[in-house]
């Protein structure tokens, strides 16, 4: 059963408001954009939330991207890519040219992904994945070397063009830990503004008022737009 178009529009109206709220506490001018991750959805659900007016949607495996964004292609919209990006993998998200992937997770991996996008003259805009709470459960480059690893990717995988950080808030419930990891996260991105960082991709449905208030100015939210 895919979601009705009145549900769509109540669940993207909610989300809105919410994030018209924290994003006004932090200023006027701090525009924050939505990524709805339909990763547990269908196309048909990705269709709804586009009438709704949603148009930046997500993906965190490239076979589901590639079928979503064959199934909807004549629809205006923007992909991204938020998963675990396999090495066998690489060669087909690179040829389904997302709009950005959020999940770049090492030195190795932008070095692969540079190699096989320079063999294709391509290039694709990244986000350097933070583990911004060190769980071993999660992808990401610690906190201390995320500033060489960025600079070492900009300087030496040219057709990668990066464009800011991401982070997956700690998995707890003490809303201050989950502070502190995106904390940790924003002073990275701050760091790195002035090597051309654009966005700060943190906050999903249970903590984006929270990540807002951080400083996140891109949010991936899936369950509280889908379902
Ligand atoms: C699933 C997922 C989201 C969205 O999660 P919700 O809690 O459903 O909003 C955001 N980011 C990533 C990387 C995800 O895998």
């Amino acid at each position: 059963m895919s979601i009705s178009k009145e549900k769509a529009v109540e669940n993207l109206d909610k989300v809105i408001t919410k994030v018209e709220g924290a994003r006004l506490r932090v200023s006027d001018h701090h525009i924050v954009k939505i990524i709805g991750i339909s990763k547990y959805s269908q196309s048909e659900d990705v269709a709804m939330l586009y009438k709704a007016g949603q148009r930046a949607f997500g993906e965190n495996k490239v076979q589901d991207l590639k079928q979503k964004m064959t199934d909807l292609d004549e629809l205006p919209l923007e992909w991204h890519f938020v998963g675990r990006l396999q090495k066998n993998k690489i060669n087909n998200l690179i040829d389904l040219n997302p709009t950005l992937m959020h999940s770049l997770d090492s030195l190795e991996l932008a070095q692969e992904l540079d190699k096989k996008l320079e063999s294709k003259n391509k290039t694709m805009s990244c986000l350097l994945q933070i583990n911004s709470a060190k769980e071993d459960s999660k992808a990401g480059v610690m906190p201390e070397e995320a500033i060489t690893v960025y600079k070492n990717i900009l300087e030496n995988c040219p057709n990668i063009k990066l464009k800011g950080v991401m982070s997956i808030g700690a998995h707890v419930d003490d809303r201050d830990t989950i502070k502190n990891s995106f904390m940790v996260t924003k002073s990275i991105y701050d760091e790195l503004v002035p090597f051309g960082a654009k966005y700060c991709s943190m906050g999903m449905s249970g903590d984006f008022e929270l990540a807002i208030a951080c400083g996140s100015n891109m949010i991936r939210v899936g369950s509280s737009l889908f379902k």
